[in-house]
């Protein structure tokens, strides 16, 4: 059904592209005649260095920051101390296992799912979702992705705007991104342009700024980090981590409707010192959308890049 909908959209000029349907490795935008490539499974949309205006924070080049991408990417990623055994994962993975299970309640067979910070695609291995389109900023993660799960659409961006088409989501998702995106008023409207009047926005965050964190931090990954690496944790997370829950709640009361969370593991005890994360859901508020496309037109918004 969705073979054939301009579900993508131009990163350059917004024009609005077809997936091949034969499994073809290229696509053309028909406006600008940019072409998009697949390879090893993930299409790349990333900007052009040559004319892409994408601005990245100067926080996120620093040496040390950069050591320690290249070591999640290649060592921790497969081996990150948190998943290390049963009883790390059951706090660790909740958010895929609850919003996993809300996905396969909530959503009909036929939807179509876009998630941001697809990564190496651990939400399906609790939720199977017929037409998904995974995006990350992240190639090598993808990579992984495309070789446990072929028949997924994969893009590669370099954050900022996203690749598809106006009000065509009816489910969008973020598991564990939005702590990582510091431009999120401009993600924020990116998703209120691609979701339908009625699509529904699904995140998980953690409890970022609670007390929790900060003893797990200094018991277990810290001194796993500075013992193998000698990294600062708290360098690395105030990075990874830029934003804590409150400010991705108060952006997301200013954005979306019918904003409904809960805390776990205790729902009853709401605060952030006694819980690891929050998920819930809320619908976009289609009024912001003539508005949203005054400021593209007036130049006022900027695409703009996050670490991952
Ligand atoms: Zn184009």
């Amino acid at each position: 059904m969705y073979s054939k909908m301009r579900l993508l959209a131009c990163i350059d000029c917004h024009g609005t592209m077809a997936l091949p349907i034969d499994g073809g490795l290229s696509m053309v935008c028909d406006s600008c005649k940019r072409e998009y490539f697949k390879t090893d499974g993930v299409w790349d949309f990333r900007a052009d260095p040559n004319t892409g205006s994408q601005k990245s924070l100067a926080i996120y080049a620093e040496l040390e920051f950069q050591r320690w991408l290249e070591i999640f990417e290649h060592t921790e990623s497969k081996n990150w101390k948190i998943y290390e055994t049963k009883l790390y994962r059951f706090f660790t993975q909740s958010g895929h296992r609850l919003l996993g299970r809300s996905l396969a309640k909530l959503t009909k067979v036929n939807d179509l799912v876009v998630e941001v910070g697809a990564g190496n695609g651990a939400l399906h291995d609790f939720v199977a979702l017929k037409n998904y389109i995974g995006i990350d900023t992240n190639w090598n993660m993808l990579c992984q992705l495309a070789t446990n799960y072929p028949d997924k659409t994969l893009i590669c961006t370099s954050g900022g705007v996203l690749p598809i088409a106006d009000g065509i989501v009816d489910t969008f998702v973020t598991l564990h991104t939005l702590e990582h995106i510091y431009h999120l008023a401009e993600a924020f409207e990116e998703i209120t342009r691609i979701l339908k009047p009625e699509g529904t926005h699904y995140f998980v965050i953690p409890c970022e700024g609670g007390l929790p964190f900060s003893i797990g931090r200094a018991l277990v990954t810290g001194p796993s980090l500075k013992r193998k690496y000698s990294l600062d944790i708290d360098l690395v997370m105030s990075r990874e981590h830029i934003n804590d829950a409150p400010r991705v709640l108060k952006f997301l009361k200013m954005y979306f409707r019918e904003l409904k969370y809960t805390h776990w593991p205790l729902r009853f005890l709401p605060f952030l010192n006694t819980n690891v994360m929050i998920w819930g859901h809320c619908k976009s508020r289609p009024e912001l959308l003539p508005l949203i496309r005054r400021a593209e037109i007036e130049g006022a918004k900027k695409p703009l890049d996050g670490p991952d």
